[in-house]
């Protein structure tokens, strides 16, 4: 049975933090991220909240998820959205016929218009093995106009090493079938550095990407998140980690061969032809504004940061009286903190910090934080991993490789 529960432990208690649905009707969020939890396999390097879900909870996830949008509608106060990304999960394992509820749903309660004239972006992840043109066809009438697929390796003996149960084949059998539905926009995710992959596979793996003519690739260095099974299996020592310096000379390989086919780096990971840039994402890394609907997706409004519970059980079972989520993690305004992730998103992109807005938030802050960031930038120039060119602070090539370094010393410098 719904349990309805006392609303401080809601998302409207972070709401009222960002200043109130009602409060907000003059600034509407134009950006949603909707979490499907479903997989149908738990890949081994995965931390991200999935589930393999034996007891066909994906109806029940559906009314509760088209419910909750219904809440948070009037926080984009009847303007058009101009991003959509759902991830998982895999979205694309949403049966048809829920996948036409929720997008049923999202017409009635928000404003759809910019998914059909091009400047909106509605993006959702698929699983090669998942995609069928009949799920492509509803989803295209449905206003989506970008399908992210997760590729990973087109290498068998790679994806098998992840436990990623996909033949790779598939991978482009789905872009032909998002293409013929009339999806327009495409990325898939690779993945480096996995244990025994050689430098001339991965040079493969990018060739066979451009191959197929995506010009958005996301590529990620294997990590070995904890608790997933990937780490617990390189603890009992099943594996060798893939050596440093191969990683890096995989790492600026990926910078060589994708600019030189016009894929130019705009976030760490990500690389994409000029105007094909995941707009969504470069919402987040630009601070801007989200709402999130379904379990353990997170949003940022008015400063405001917080999670839905990350359990589906919960998510069904607990709501508030309008319909919001049960939330964990809310983390209310800081000019500090936000001023770290400002430089921590924003020196991972190719637009880089705007210079002068940083030293402004910082001397608000105090004077004593303007001088040691002022310093750090300074130290960075010095060292060559930052350029400064008078208005913005922007990592060089070099600075890409110690990315994280860099970040961390200028969180280091904004925290004192
Ligand atoms: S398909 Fe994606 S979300 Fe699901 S387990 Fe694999 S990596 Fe995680």
């Amino acid at each position: 049975m719904l349990k309805i529960l006392q609303p401080r432990t809601f998302a409207h208690q972070a709401l009222a933090l960002a200043g109130g649905v009602r409060e907000r009707a003059g600034a509407p969020v134009r950006s949603l991220y909707i979490h499907v939890p479903f997989c149908f396999h738990k890949c081994h390097y995965c931390d991200f909240y999935s589930i393999v879900d034996t007891r066909d909870r994906q109806e029940a996830f559906t009314a509760r998820l088209c419910d909750e949008l219904a809440a948070l509608a009037p926080l984009a106060a009847g303007q058009p959205l101009a991003t959509i990304f759902v991830g998982g999960g895999t979205p694309s394992l949403l049966r048809v016929e829920l996948w036409e509820r929720v997008l049923a749903c999202l017409r009635q309660h928000f404003d759809m218009s910019a998914m059909g004239t091009g400047e909106g972006e509605f993006t959702v992840e698929c699983n090669p093995e998942t995609v069928s043109p009949e799920l492509m066809a509803t989803l295209r009438a449905g206003g989506v106009t970008r399908v992210s697929i997760g590729a990973q390796s087109f290498h068998a003996q790679h994806l098998k090493t992840l436990e990623r149960w996909h033949d790779p084949a598939n991978v482009e059998k789905a872009l032909l079938l998002a293409r013929a539905a009339g999806i327009g926009r495409a990325s898939i995710d690779l993945i480096y550095s996995i244990p025994g992959q050689t430098l001339e596979e991965w040079d493969s793996d990018l060739r066979t990407a451009l191959a197929l003519g995506l010009t958005h690739l996301s590529c990620y260095a294997l990590t070995y998140e904890p608790n997933t099974a990937m780490a617990v299996r390189l603890r009992k020592g099943e594996f060798v980690p893939s050596p440093e310096d191969l990683e890096a000379d995989m790492f600026e390989h990926t910078l060589r061969t994708l600019r030189g086919a016009g894929l130019d780096r705009y976030e760490v990971s990500n690389f994409a032809a000029r105007g094909e840039e995941c707009r969504h994402n470069l919402a987040y890394w630009r601070q801007e504004e989200w709402l999130a609907a379904g379990p353990s997706a997170s949003a940022h409004i008015g400063g405001v940061r917080y999670k839905n519970t990350p359990r589906l059980d919960d998510y069904l079972e607990l709501r508030t009286p309008e319909g919001f989520a049960a939330v964990v993690d809310v983390e209310g305004p800081d000019a500090r903190r936000a001023l770290g992730e400002m430089l921590w998103t924003g020196l991972r992109m190719r637009e880089g910090v705007d210079a002068g807005a940083a030293m402004a938030r910082a001397n608000a802050l105090d004077a004593a934080t303007a001088a040691r960031l002022d310093k750090a930038i300074a130290r960075q120039v010095a060292f060559g991993a930052v350029v400064h060119d008078g208005a913005r602070w922007r990592l060089s090539d070099e600075g890409f490789l110690i990315a994280d370094r860099v970040a961390v010393e200028m969180l280091e410098a904004v925290d004192g």
